[in-house]
């Protein structure tokens, strides 16, 4: 522990050139005394391995609470029997005067497995050095975590009256089934009755060369929708072929949906974030990314505009044929092919027309369609509320220039069954790490965070917390 403090002083030291300008001091916060702690609560929280498989949440949700114990703040560990040996959901709440409705701060405790070998350093020693806390989870999301837990207890330490209670709520079992947040959901609809928003992972800010190109605020999710096909023939030698033959029968029904060009269309979310990704451009592209509905008019501009993988994802439902399954012999005409599609839905998409479409595209009405796994509920939030207006200008102060966009994942979190609950969630970034830390550390290996961008989310979350804040005694 000494000399965990003793590196963190010379970090500290090494830092005060690139602390923010005093106009970002929020009355009340030490920040940078604030960022060591909470580079060091990060580094304990680190230690606790929470590979998921097995998870092994109830050490961290034990950890939590006792940290938030010595501040007077009085956690719970909930949902260890649902979730089996080891363990557990964790919830807290700061009260304010009730005169406002809570804002819940919400991460997921476990990781993703690492593989040792591709280190450099221990994933699980929670090392701070060169300015950097290292280990998984560094970054998705144990530093976010953390960051969310120094704000609220700098808020409590400060004795900053608060009309919104804050609610800080740690979920299991992210990474692989999300089982840890929809127990959470089912079991205290009481717990999160009073929230009106929530805020989580997934902003999608891009910083590319040490360059801020843009401040995301993720309002959205692609809507996961796998579907299994299946097509029944009959048995046979593979010596003597028949007319029924599974086989061949599926290859052309995947043929015809690999040629499938899926409707492209404009979502407001996704033109708000190409309109930002425009002012970094010049010329043709600036116009194509300013107005990308009338650029998807012209053949050049559309041909652009959908090279690329995410923005294509982004403007359309997409299938990914993926899981083949036939004859496991090759003399063997089976009884039946397979196939599995991963099919992923635009946020506001209604699934039952997609459905009709995709039958119709199959064209054969002798194959069935089953749904692999449930359907989370659609997840769409409002662009603009008290809390997506609290956070712009909270980036814009932090940020002076930067771009805003408001993003949408293609990927999935827990964040569709909170909004199944009737909060309105987002997704933000409380650090601006580089596209090659994200594309290395990210599910992947040296996982880490600067200790200046752990000063930046608390200076963020504080940040929007008091606007939020502003808002409400305004208002009376
Ligand atoms: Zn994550």
């Amino acid at each position: 522990m000494i000399s965990l403090i003793r590196r963190l002083t010379r970090v500290a030291a090494l830092l005060v050139g690139l602390s923010l300008p005093a106009a970002a001091q929020a009355p009340g916060f030490d920040f940078d005394q604030l960022r060591d702690e909470t580079a060091r609560r990060l580094s304990e929280y680190i230690q606790i391995n929470t590979s998921n498989p097995p998870g092994n949440e109830l050490a961290t949700a034990r950890w939590l609470k006792e940290v938030l114990a010595k501040e007077g703040i009085e956690g719970q560990i909930l949902d260890t029997a649902e979730l089996g040996p080891g363990r557990a959901n964790f919830y807290a709440r700061l009260k304010g005067d009730g005169s406002g409705k809570a804002i819940a701060l919400a991460h997921h405790m476990d990781v993703v497995p690492v593989s040792r070998e591709s280190w450099s350093v221990d994933p699980f020693a929670g090392l701070i050095k060169d300015g950097y806390i290292w280990g998984r989870g560094a970054l998705d999301m144990k530093g976010h975590g953390i960051i969310q837990l120094m704000s609220l207890i700098a808020i409590k330490r400060a004795g900053i009256p608060l009309t919104r209670d804050l609610v800080y709520i740690a979920n299991a079992d992210e990474e692989t089934d999300g089982l840890g947040s929809r127990a959470f959901i089912d079991r205290h609809p009481d717990l999160i009755a009073d929230v009106e928003y929530l805020l989580t992972e997934s902003g999608g800010s891009r910083v590319e060369n040490g360059k801020v190109r843009w401040f995301g605020l993720n309002v959205g999710e692609k809507q996961v929708y796998w579907q299994k096909l299946v097509v029944k023939g009959k048995a046979s030698h593979g010596s003597r072929p028949t007319p029924y033959n599974p086989v061949p029968r599926l290859a052309r029904i995947l043929t015809r949906l690999a040629a499938w060009e899926t409707t492209v269309r404009v979502t407001p979310a996704v033109d708000r974030y190409f309109k930002a990704q425009a002012q970094a451009e010049t010329g043709e592209r600036r116009r194509w990314l300013t107005n990308a509905a009338r650029a998807l008019k012209s053949t050049r501009a559309r041909a652009w505009l959908l090279s690329d993988p995410e923005r294509n994802a982004l403007l359309r439902n997409t299938i990914s044929p993926t899981v083949l399954v036939g004859s496991n012999k090759t003399n063997t005409i089976p009884p039946e092919a397979s196939a599995e599609l991963d099919i992923r839905l635009l946020p506001d998409q209604d699934t039952v027309a997609f459905r009709r479409e995709l039958l119709r595209v199959i064209g054969d009405t002798g194959v069935t369609l089953t749904m692999i796994g449930d359907m989370a509920p659609r997840f769409s939030a409002p662009l603009d509320t008290e809390m997506s207006r609290a956070i712009q200008r909270t980036a814009a102060r932090l940020l002076p220039g930067v771009p805003f966009a408001t993003t949408t994942s293609t990927g999935a979190t827990d964040r569709p069954y909170y909004a199944g609950a009737g909060l309105i969630c987002y997704g933000v970034d409380p650090y601006l790490v580089d596209m090659e830390d994200i594309r290395r550390g990210v599910h992947g290996n040296d996982e880490r965070v600067s200790v200046e961008n752990l000063g930046f989310g608390l200076r963020l979350y504080a940040g929007v917390i008091q606007e939020m804040e502003k808002r409400v005694k305004s208002e009376e």
